[in-house]
C-alpha cells in the first residue's frame, strides 16, 4: 500500500519509520525543508512519562485568572484571538475538573509508558546521535511546596517508579544543584525510567534511516487538500501537483486542525507557544539529570558533550518580539543560576508551538474516511509520546488490534 504521511515532525517521522518496517511504500510530504523543522525544533528533549499529566487540572483556570492580574511572569495570549481560541479555552476549563484530570493523565500516562518502552526497544538509533541519556529525571519544588499526592497515585496505580527525594537526598544525585540555585529546590520526585534527548537529532535520524529503507521525501512542498473519492481517500494536492496514495496519515502538528477542516473534522488543537535557549560548548560543570523546575515552569536537559537546553513557558497562540525578549531574559536569568558556567555564552533562541487538544491527548486512529489516518495534537508530549503513536498508527492501518485502547483518543471525542 503507498501511505503519505504528511509532516516530518518528531510525529510524523517515526510514523514514516514504522510503516516502513510494515513493509508499505512511504512518502513523507512536508512543507519545509528538513525534518523537525517546528515544534519538534529545539523542544526541552524530555522523554518524561513520569510527569505528563494534564495540563488542565484542578485550579488551571484560577491559577491563570490570578496570574493574569498579579503575576509577572504570567501567562499571555498572543494572536490569533478568535471564536476558536475562546471555545477551545471553555472546553480546557471543562478538562480540568479533578476526575477529567485523573482520566486524561491516566490515558497519558499509559500513551507515554508504552512509547518509552518503544523507543528503547529498538537499537536503530543510538542514545549517542542525539545527545541522549537515560539517567532519569528529576520534578523539583521550591520551598512550601511538594509533589501533589494526587499525581504521586497515579504513578503508583500505573506501576511507574519513583522516589520523592528532599534537601541533600536530592543534591547527592545530582551534586549541580549545590550551586547557586541550590536553596531554591527544597525537593521533589526522580524518576530513574524517564530520559532525555534532542528531539531534533533524532527525527533528523529517524528520516536518514527510513530513506535509506526506501522512503521517499517531498520537501518544500505544502499539502493544500487530500483528496477523496466516494469517501475514501486518493492522493494529496499540492503546489505541485497531485500526489495519488492509498491512505494517509495527518501529522501536521496544530496545522492538522486546518488541513481536516474542509473534510469536516472539528479538531480542537490550539497553539501555545513555549522558550527555548541551547547552549553549546559548556566547560564547566553542568547538571547530570535533566529535569523541571515544577515551581518556575522551566525544563532544563544536557544532551551529549558540552550541550544543554532550557525550556518554559506557556503562552496561548504565537506571541509578539516584546513577550518573546521578555520571556528569553527569564529563561537566561534562570539558567545562569542553576548552570554558573553558561554565564557569557553564546545562546540559540528559539520559539515553539506546541499543538494542544484541551484535555492534552493526542487525536490517534482512524479518520471516518477510509484511508485516512491521525497523529496530531500531542501538545506538551510529542516527543515523550512519538514511538508509541507510530507503532499505533501502523497496527491499525495494518488492521490488527492496536496494544492499547485507542477510544480515548478518537477525533470525534468531545471533551465533556
Ligand atoms: C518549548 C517546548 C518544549 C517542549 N518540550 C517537550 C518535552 O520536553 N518533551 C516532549 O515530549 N514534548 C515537548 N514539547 C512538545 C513537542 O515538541 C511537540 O508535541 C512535538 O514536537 C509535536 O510534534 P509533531 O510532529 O506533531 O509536530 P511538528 O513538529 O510541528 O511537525 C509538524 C510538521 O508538519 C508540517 N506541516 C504543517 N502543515 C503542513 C502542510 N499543510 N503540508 C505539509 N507539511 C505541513 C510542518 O512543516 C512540520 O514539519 C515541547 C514543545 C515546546 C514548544
Amino acid at each position: 500500500m503507498h501511505v503519505v504521511v504528511v509532516g516530518a515532525g518528531i510525529v510524523g517521522v517515526c510514523t514514516a519509520l514504522e510503516l516502513i518496517r510494515e513493509g508499505h511504500k512511504v512518502t513523507v510530504v512536508d512543507a519545509a525543508s528538513n525534518a523537525a523543522s517546528q515544534a519538534s525544533y529545539a523542544n526541552a528533549g524530555l522523554l518524561s512519562p513520569g510527569h505528563c499529566f494534564s495540563w488542565a487540572e484542578p485550579g488551571t483556570v484560577q491559577g491563570v485568572l490570578s496570574a493574569f492580574i498579579l503575576g509577572k511572569d504570567r501567562p499571555r495570549i498572543g494572536r490569533p484571538r478568535n471564536a476558536a481560541l475562546v471555545g477551545w479555552l471553555r472546553l480546557f476549563a471543562k478538562q480540568s475538573s479533578v476526575g477529567n484530570w485523573k482520566r486524561n493523565s491516566r490515558h497519558a500516562l499509559q500513551l507515554a509508558r508504552l512509547s518509552r518502552e518503544i523507543h528503547f526497544s529498538t537499537d536503530d538509533i543510538p542514545l549517542s546521535s542525539y545527545g541522549g541519556s537515560r539517567n532519569g529525571l528529576l520534578y523539583l519544588y521550591k520551598a512550601g511546596e511538594a509533589p501533589a499526592e494526587a499525581e504521586l497515585d497515579l504513578l503508583r496505580e500505573a506501576g511507574e517508579p519513583f522516589e520523592v527525594l528532599r534537601g541533600n537526598a536530592l543534591r547527592a544525585l545530582d551534586p549541580s544543584l549545590n550551586g547557586a540555585n541550590a536553596d531554591s529546590f527544597h525537593g521533589g520526585t526522580y524518576c530513574p525510567l524517564d530520559a532525555c534527548g534532542d528531539a531534533r537529532l533524532y527525527a533528523l535520524e529517524a528520516a536518514r534511516i527510513a530513506g535509506e529503507r526506501s522512503a521517499q521525501f517531498r520537501w518544500e512542498t505544502r499539502v493544500g487538500e487530500i483528496l477523496m473519492q466516494e469517501g475514501r481517500v486518493v492522493g494529496i494536492s499540492t503546489e505541485s501537483g497531485v500526489l495519488p496514495c492509498d491512505a494517509c496519515v495527518v501529522a501536521t502538528g496544530y496545522a492538522s486542525k486546518e488541513l481536516l477542516r474542509p473534510l469536516k473534522y472539528k479538531l480542537q488543537i490550539h497553539p501555545v507557544s513555549g522558550y527555548s535557549l541551547t547552549y553549546h560548548g559548556i566547560q564547566g560543570a553542568r547538571p547530570v539529570h535533566g529535569g523541571v523546575s515544577i515551581s518556575d515552569k522551566i525544563a532544563w536537559a544536557p544532551f551529549g558533550e558540552g550541550r544543554m537546553r532550557f525550556t518554559g513557558f506557556a503562552d496561548i497562540g504565537h506571541p509578539d518580539k516584546t513577550l518573546s525578549s521578555h520571556r528569553f531574559a527569564s529563561l537566561e536569568a534562570f539558567a545562569r543560576k542553576l548552570c554558573p558556567a553558561v554565564e557569557g555564552m553564546e545562546v540559540e533562541q528559539w520559539v515553539g508551538q506546541r499543538p494542544m487538544t484541551p484535555d492534552g491527548l493526542p487525536y490517534l486512529g482512524a479518520g471516518t474516511h477510509q484511508g485516512l489516518f491521525l497523529n496530531c495534537g500531542h501538545g506538551a508530549m510529542g516527543w515523550t509520546m512519538a514511538s508509541a503513536s507510530a507503532r499505533l498508527t501502523a497496527q491499525v492501518m495494518a488492521g490488527r488490534t492496536p496494544s492499547m485502547d485507542l477510544t480515548p483518543f478518537r477525533h470525534d471525542r468531545r471533551f465533556l
